[in-house]
């Protein structure tokens, strides 16, 4: 019999594959992946080829921006934490590095999966799927990209708030001063009585990868640019110049939301000590932004 918390313990674990502040989230994709697909699917053990075309779909949206994306490492490396497993393992030869070669996995038809306690315990039990999934989502991506990642991994299920940190609740209020109760990208600060709506305080470096609940690692943003900013459709040049990506396209809304912005400076807080430093910024440029920055002669074009 598998423990429900030792379970939840072994899933939790995982996301403690980090170097520095580079975001992993091979293994965190594939689980939710894994789980996606055992709420539709019978089968435990999942082919390779499958595994190699979704995931590196789920890290081309929701992992760093990278010229080549390895399904294999995380396929093969999750064996070690003890809720997955690969079959054929003895025909698979391995690189110096222990990692098996893309075209061998293939070839072997080489399929893997959770073990069968792990996949019972998953299928048998909706509470336990939805805190496995919330503590995976709560540990690795930022909240306003969490329903995004339930529909692209087809999880049918909402995160309930289970085992959520305890954010600094303090930090919302202070961004907010901080930048005046508008959004720092559009100036937005619709208000229903006093109350501000769809304002948010957004970090640079996500809390996710241990960026500080600080002013300097805060901006106020609207709903919408939060999302565009935590999705990678834009970014802040080293001068806090808005930047957007040449991935980022659209017609209606692109030029009011983001073009018209492209190459300004994002808006200045009201202190001088509360501007974004450089090292979370940065950050932002190449864990979350996609892409390379468009060309600033099309802004003008677009600003019209
Ligand atoms: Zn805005």
């Amino acid at each position: 019999m598998t423990d429900k918390s030792n379970l939840k313990t072994d899933f939790q674990n995982i996301t403690l594959w980090k170097r520095g502040g580079e975001r992993a989230p091979h293994k965190p994709l594939l689980a939710l992946y894994a789980i996606g697909r055992l709420r539709r699917n019978n089968d435990r053990l999942i082919p390779y080829a499958e595994i190699d075309q979704k995931l590196a779909e789920l890290l081309k949206d929701f992992g760093p921006y990278r010229k080549t994306y390895n399904p294999q490492y995380p396929f093969w490396r999750l064996q070690k934490d003890g809720i997955w497993e690969v079959d054929k393992t003895e025909s698979v030869s391995l690189t110096s590095s222990g990692d098996p070669k893309k075209p061998d996995l293939i070839r072997l038809d080489v399929h893997g999966g959770f073990p069968k306690e792990v996949f019972n315990a998953l299928r048998s039990d909706d509470n336990l799927v939805n805190e496995v999934v919330a503590q995976i989502l709560e540990d690795n991506f930022p909240s306003s990209i969490h329903e995004d990642i339930l529909q692209a991994t087809g999880i049918d299920l909402v995160s309930t708030g289970t085992g959520l940190k305890k954010r600094d609740p303090e930090f919302r209020d202070r961004i907010l001063r901080a930048y005046e109760y508008r959004c720092a990208v559009c100036g937005f600060d619709v208000r229903l009585d006093h109350f501000p709506i769809a304002l948010e305080a957004a970090h640079i470096k996500w809390h996710t990868a241990g960026g500080p609940d600080t002013e300097i690692n805060g901006l106020a943003l609207c709903t919408l640019h939060h999302k565009l900013f935590d999705r990678g459709a834009f970014t802040f040049a080293d001068n806090l110049k808005i930047m957007v990506s040449d991935r980022a396209h659209g017609t209606r809304g692109f030029d009011e939301w983001l073009m018209k912005f492209h190459g300004r400076s994002v808006k200045a807080p009201q202190r001088k000590i509360y501007t974004p430093d450089n090292s979370f910024v940065k950050w932002h440029v190449k864990e979350v932004f996609r892409g390379e920055y468009r060309e600033l002669q099309k802004a003008i074009t677009a600003t019209r």
